[in-house]
């Protein structure tokens, strides 16, 4: 989103600089989207949503910060989040990207600025996913900028998709953008010192990308959460794994994700010795 504003670049680079949000990961310099993405920077995806919603709309800069966040918010609405998807399925779950009126209503008129919901910039604080968004998140991505509604039922009789299952939304983000998220995604799970590396399936020639979370639980132990899709290139399945109260997502989600992508993809799952896979 930051990229179809135009505030960032592919190359843009920000410091991790722990002063303005913890970064969990010890890493190399992000000085670029792709190292941002591989190393799960916090501090960068903080100063990248800072410029995003703090554009000088408005000499006023609790206005400047509202006018900012209300339009962060209909982009990310634009992915499926916020808003039920219009499942096959009953008792879905809308989930929440919160307004500029949503704090307005807990805080009170121009009461509230950037440094009030930066947790957002990192996927935390008000917001609101469910696992079905998530990985229809993912379809989005692997399909350059675009969804279909998810549906359980692929046909009645000899009837395709009922029509509302075959059109395509498209983000509020040009499909021309996606390259630039892509390859940092494949670099979290292929790349030795990559977040996700559990889930690669390298050894089959089969590139991932992925992207792992931490869930912040205030009942007990994070809970871990990792999701991708594969082959990169080609994708054919789009994934969500949250695994409640295992900590970091990449050490017990991303492995299970991997299981899940190497049986959908190759109809069964190789014995091996790798870490994290017990077979
Ligand atoms: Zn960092």
């Amino acid at each position: 989103m930051a990229l179809q504003l135009g505030v960032v670049k592919p190359y843009t680079a920000f410091d991790c600089n722990q002063k303005l949000v913890k970064c969990t990961h010890d890493h190399e310099r992000p000085s670029n989207v792709s190292i941002a993405i591989k190393n799960s920077c916090n501090p960068y995806f903080y100063q990248v949503m800072r410029a995003a919603v703090l554009r000088g709309q408005s000499p006023n800069r609790f206005e400047d910060a509202r006018l900012g966040l209300g339009q962060w918010q209909k982009m990310v609405k634009s992915f499926g989040l916020g808003e039920k998807l219009g499942v096959d399925m009953s008792q879905e779950k809308r989930g929440l990207i919160p307004s500029p009126d949503y704090y307005d209503k807990r805080l009170g008129h121009h009461r509230w600025n950037y440094k009030t919901v930066y947790s957002l910039s990192i996927g935390q604080g008000e917001i609101g996913i469910t696992g079905l968004q998530m990985a229809n998140v993912l379809a989005t991505i692997a399909n350059r900028g675009y969804y279909y509604t998810p549906h359980f039922v692929r046909g009645i009789g000899n009837g395709g998709p009922l029509p509302e299952y075959q059109q395509r939304h498209y983000t509020a983000v040009d499909t021309t953008l996606f390259k630039y998220i892509i390859p940092g995604m494949q670099q979290v799970v292929d790349s030795k010192g990559g977040t996700g590396n559990l889930a690669s399936l390298a050894q089959f020639g089969i590139s991932v990308a992925g992207k792992t979370g931490t869930v912040q639980n205030p009942h007990g132990f994070d809970h871990a959460t990792f999701a991708a899709f594969a082959p990169a290139q080609d994708p054919k399945i789009a994934i969500a794994v949250f695994i409640e109260n295992s900590g970091f997502g990449g050490v017990s989600a991303a492995p299970a994700a991997g299981l899940m992508i190497e049986q959908y993809l190759r109809g069964k799952v190789a014995p091996t010795a790798k870490p994290g896979k017990t077979g």
